[in-house]
């Protein structure tokens, strides 16, 4: 039988139709160490993207704890943790990492991407609801949907709407044995935050779980940096599990879920991503806890980033840009049409600034964005050098 079937033809077809939408990712080759002043494409420009927050990717502590352990302990684990994978390193990242967010327990993963994707699917099946603030990352979303759970979403941040939806499961007969509620801490594209009082509010009446991605608020938000629990003062009896990530402002790489005893047994026993993948090399693992170690000792790291990202905020403020509701050193350069924010991105490159549009399918069509990210190291010269970038670049694509 004749058929017109071509195996791989589409993949360039589809390619091509994201360039001409002006919807493809441009990939940016990093030659150095991300530093603010650093070397992208053979040119030396100020980091103004990365989600190393506290700039601990290169602190002396954290790559000295990689290279010895490194030394001693091997390149690679040999293994995934539930084999023979699982180091005293391993053990030690866990329990420290507890200690730090006074819980009982802390489990790590290779990402947070797989501690989202390993854990939430196991946390439910058919006769539950899962509920989603409609901006939750991607790894959330894709955690709930390898679920066989019911799955509704709330408009994001809004507790009324959360209620909304709470209310009309309760409706759901026979009854959903259990429910959950997902949302990021911070939301990575706005740099706003999620309401977790109300929310763990309304968990409360209706005996659901609440799940907590706070990947951009560990190491900026809360005493010290511990997190967006911290921040709201909840306690582990109101939010359930608090997942987060090494990636940003640890500065290493690592996913981990912190909660109770419990958590974390059922945890390691069920996700597969955990299970089934190989664990992190030791030198990892050790540099992730030396981040701790500098977050316990060093508390000015997060003094700065913050007082960093006020400076900057104010600065794009009086210009007259728009930044959402940002509360973090994230900051939203809102720009409307994806081309637009490609056309300020340019600019801001041509200038010796390095930033990162955001267009859809991250954010929706209309709201394409340049996204700031602040770290530690920046100087306020360096800071005002780019609102001046910002504001020319903004008068001329006429976003000012
Ligand atoms: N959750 C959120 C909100 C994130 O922004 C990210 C990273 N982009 C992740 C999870 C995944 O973390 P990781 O980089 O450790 O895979």
């Amino acid at each position: 039988m004749a058929f017109s079937r071509h195996p791989t033809d589409y993949l360039g077809k589809e390619y091509r139709r994201l360039v001409s939408e002006n919807l493809n990712w441009q990939l940016r080759v990093l030659e150095s160490a991300s530093e603010p002043i650093c070397v992208v494409d053979g040119k030396e420009v100020l980091m103004l993207c990365a989600n190393n927050y506290l700039n601990l990717a290169t602190h002396p502590k954290v790559v000295e704890a990689m290279i010895k352990t490194s030394e001693n302990y091997g390149a690679g684990a040999g293994s995934d943790r539930s084999i023979s994978g699982n180091m005293v390193v391993h053990e030690e990242l866990d329990r420290r990492l507890a200690e730090f967010k006074n819980a009982p327990a802390s489990l790590t993963f290779q990402t947070g991407f797989m501690a989202n994707e390993g854990v939430i699917p196991q946390l439910g099946g058919r006769g539950d609801l899962f509920i989603s603030d409609e901006l939750n990352h991607g790894s959330i979303i894709d955690g709930v949907r390898l679920c066989h759970a019911d799955r509704a979403i709330f408009e994001h941040k809004d507790a009324e709407d959360l209620n909304r939806v709470m209310e009309e499961a309760e409706k759901h007969d026979p009854p959903y044995k259990h429910i959950w509620i997902f949302t990021d801490g911070v939301f990575s594209m706005d740099g706003d935050l999620a309401p977790l009082t109300e929310i763990a509010k309304i968990a409360k009446e209706h005996g659901a779980g609440v799940y907590v991605d706070d990947a951009h608020g560990e190491g900026v938000l809360g005493k010290g940096g511990r997190g967006i629990v911290s921040h709201f003062s909840l306690g582990r009896d109101e939010v359930h599990v608090e997942m987060g990530t090494f990636s940003k402002a640890f500065g290493v790489v690592g996913g981990h879920i912190t909660g109770g005893e419990d958590l974390r047994n059922f945890a390691y026993n069920t996700s597969r991503s955990w299970l089934l993948s190989g664990a992190v090399p030791p030198g990892v693992a050790a540099a992730c806890t030396a981040a701790i170690d500098v977050l316990e000792t060093e508390p000015q790291h997060v003094e700065k980033v913050l007082h960093n990202r006020n400076h900057m905020l104010d600065g794009l403020n009086d210009a007259g840009f728009d930044t959402g509701n940002t509360e973090t050193p994230i900051i939203p350069v809102m720009c409307g049409k994806s081309k637009t924010s490609k056309d300020l991105a340019e600019y801001l490159w041509n200038d010796g600034i390095f930033v990162l549009p955001i267009f859809y399918p991250m954010v929706a069509r209309e709201k394409a964005r340049i996204r700031v990210q602040l770290c530690t190291k920046h100087t306020t010269d360096q800071l005002n050098r780019a609102l001046e970038s910002f504001k020319e670049g903004g008068r001329k694509l006429r976003i000012i």
